[in-house]
C-alpha cells in the first residue's frame, strides 16, 4: 500500500511542518517503510503552544458538566473509529488484534471515566473558620499542559494523560514518539470532530531533541507529564527543575512476580506467561522477574516454558517495534548464557524475538536488574517471606508487584513492605480506576484515577472576610 504523509495537528487543522522535513517510519513486522510524519522543530512547536495558550481560558470556564460531555463524544469517536485507529497503530507497531483492541478500548475509557469524575471531583471545598469568613479551595488548570510520550502503547498513553488534563480545563500540546505518532494525530482530528475546541488538543510529531526538548523548554508550558525512558526522563526533570515547573515521570521497572508453594500455580503461570507476551513485555510495568518458592520452582518454569513454546508470532505476541530495541533486546540475550526457552530472533524479517526464559539467573547479574523491555522473563528461587521480599525490593525501581499465594495474610503483608506503586495480590486488576505510577527510579506522580485529575490542577484558596 503506498504510503501517506501525516502533518501536524495545531489549532484544530493540519500544520505542515515549517522546517519542511519529514522523518520515516517502519513497520516492524516486515520492517518496510511506512507512512511518513513532520518532523517537528521548535517553531512549530511555538505554533502549537501559542494555540493552546489562546484556547485554554474559555475551555476551562466552561462548566465541568460541559466539558465532561465533549471527552464523552470523544470515547464515543475512538471506539466508532477502532478500525482505522488499529491499521493505524499496527502499522507501526505490529501489535496483535487482541492487544490492539485492548488499547483502543482502554483510550476510550480513560476519556469516559475523567468525563464523569471531574462533575464529582473537579471541584474543591469550603473550609470553615468560624464566622467572619468565607473560604473556599478551587482547583484551577495550569493552562497549557505539555505531553511527550513512548512508542509502546502510544495512543493509550497519550489518553491517560490527556483524559484528565482535558477534563480540569487544560490545553495540551502532545508530542508522541517519532516512531508511532499516527494513532495520536488522528486522536487529535477525531476529539475536534466531536466538539473540542480548536486549540485545546495539539500533536507536534518529531524527535526527542528537535521536537520534545523544545515543547520541555517552552515557557508557556506550565506542566509536563513524560512516559519514557530514565535517560530522558532525568533530563526532562533536569529542564524542569530549571524552569520551576511540575513533572509527571512514569519510567521504566523491574517488576517482580513471586510465586509461592500454595498458590494457584496454573494461575500464576498464567500470569507470568503473559507478562512475557503482552506487547511483547514492551510493558513498562511488566512483572519480568519471577521470583519463585524453591519447593515449585521447576515445576513453574516447566510450566512457564510450555505455554511460552505454544505462543504463535502475530497472534499471541507482537514484534519489537523498533530496531533499536530489537537490537538493545538481541544485546542482552547474547551474553547470557543457556536459556530454558527462546533466546534469538524468530528467522524472516520482521523484528520478533523468540519468548524467552532464563531460569536460576543471579539476582546480581544484568538479566536480573536491567529493564529489557522485550519478550524476556527470568526466574529466581527462594526460600522463605524474608527471601521473598529481599529480592522482591532488590532493585532499582518500583513500579508493580504481583504476589500470588494462597495465604491471604502473607499476600496483603507483602503487599504493605513492597516498594512499588501498585502491587496486586492474586492477579487483581489494575485499570482505570486505579491510580499509576513508580516508587524509586520509576518515577513519579501518578497517573489514572481519581489522583491524577488533581495532578493536572493547581489548588488556589480563596478567603472573604465578612466583617
Ligand atoms: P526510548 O529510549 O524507549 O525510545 P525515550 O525516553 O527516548 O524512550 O522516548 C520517549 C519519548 O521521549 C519519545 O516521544 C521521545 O521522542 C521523547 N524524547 C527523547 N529524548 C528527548 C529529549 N531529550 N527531550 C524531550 N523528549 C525526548
Amino acid at each position: 500500500m503506498a504510503t501517506a504523509r501525516h502533518d501536524h495537528w495545531i489549532d484544530g487543522r493540519t500544520h505542515p511542518p515549517r522546517g519542511g522535513a519529514r522523518l520515516p517510519t517502519l513497520d516492524p513486522t516486515t520492517r518496510a517503510p511506512g507512512d511518513e510524519i513532520a518532523a517537528g522543530t521548535a517553531p512549530d512547536v511555538a505554533d502549537a503552544v501559542e494555540a493552546a495558550r489562546r484556547a485554554w481560558r474559555d475551555w476551562a470556564d466552561r462548566s465541568p458538566a460541559e466539558r465532561g460531555a465533549v471527552l464523552h463524544r470523544i470515547a464515543e469517536a475512538v471506539e466508532a473509529d477502532a478500525p482505522e485507529l488499529s491499521r493505524l497503530e499496527r502499522a507501526c507497531t505490529g501489535k496483535t488484534e487482541a492487544q490492539l483492541r485492548l488499547e483502543i478500548g482502554m483510550s476510550a475509557e480513560y476519556f469516559r471515566y475523567y468525563a464523569g469524575v471531574v462533575r464529582a471531583a473537579g471541584q474543591g471545598r469550603v473550609i470553615e473558620q468560624g464566622a467572619g469568613s468565607h473560604t473556599y479551595t478551587r482547583y484551577e488548570p495550569y493552562g497549557v499542559v505539555g505531553v511527550i510520550t513512548p512508542w509502546n502503547l502510544p495512543l493509550n498513553q497519550a489518553c491517560r494523560a490527556l483524559a484528565p488534563a482535558l477534563a480540569m480545563g487544560n490545553a495540551v500540546v502532545v508530542k508522541p514518539s517519532e516512531f508511532t505518532s499516527t494513532s495520536t494525530l488522528r486522536l487529535a482530528r477525531l476529539a475536534t470532530e466531536a466538539g473540542l475546541p480548536d486549540g485545546v488538543l495539539n500533536v507536534v510529531t518529531g524527535t526527542g531533541p528537535q521536537a520534545g526538548e523544545a515543547l520541555a523548554a517552552h515557557p508557556h508550558v506550565r506542566r509536563l507529564a513524560f512516559t519514557g525512558s530514565v535517560a530522558t526522563g532525568r533530563y526532562l526533570a533536569g529542564v524542569a527543575g530549571g524552569r520551576l515547573i511540575p513533572l509527571t515521570l512514569e519510567l521504566g521497572g523491574k517488576s517482580p512476580l513471586l510465586i509461592f508453594a500454595d498458590a494457584d500455580l496454573e494461575r500464576a503461570s498464567a500470569a507470568a506467561v503473559t507478562a512475557l507476551a503482552a506487547n511483547s513485555g514492551q510493558v513498562c510495568s511488566a512483572t519480568a522477574r519471577v521470583l519463585i518458592e524453591e519447593s515449585v520452582h521447576d515445576e513453574v518454569v516447566d510450566r512457564i516454558v510450555t505455554a511460552a513454546e505454544k505462543l504463535r508470532p502475530g497472534v499471541d505476541y507482537g514484534p519489537l517495534i523498533t530496531e533499536a530495541q530489537y537490537d538493545k533486546v538481541l544485546g542482552f540475550l547474547a551474553g547470557a548464557g543457556t536459556p530454558a526457552t527462546g533466546g534469538g530472533p524468530l528467522p524472516g524479517p520482521g523484528l520478533y524475538v523468540r519468548p524467552t526464559v532464563y531460569a536460576r539467573v543471579d539476582p546480581a547479574s544484568r538479566l536480573a536488574r536491567e529493564e529489557i523491555f522485550g519478550p524476556v522473563l527470568v526466574t529466581t528461587a527462594f526460600t522463605g517471606e524474608a527471601q521473598a521480599l529481599r529480592l522482591a525490593d532488590d532493585t532499582e525501581y518500583g513500579l508493580t508487584a504481583a504476589v500470588w499465594t494462597g495465604d491471604l495474610t502473607r499476600g496483603l503483608r507483602l503487599a504493605e513492605r513492597i516498594e512499588a506503586g501498585q502491587v496486586s495480590v492474586n492477579g487483581g486488576p489494575l485499570t482505570v480506576e486505579t491510580p499509576f505510577g513508580g516508587y524509586r527510579r520509576s518515577g513519579h506522580g501518578r497517573e489514572k484515577g481519581l489522583t491524577a485529575l488533581h495532578e493536572y490542577a493547581q489548588l488556589k484558596t480563596v478567603s472573604v472576610g465578612l466583617r
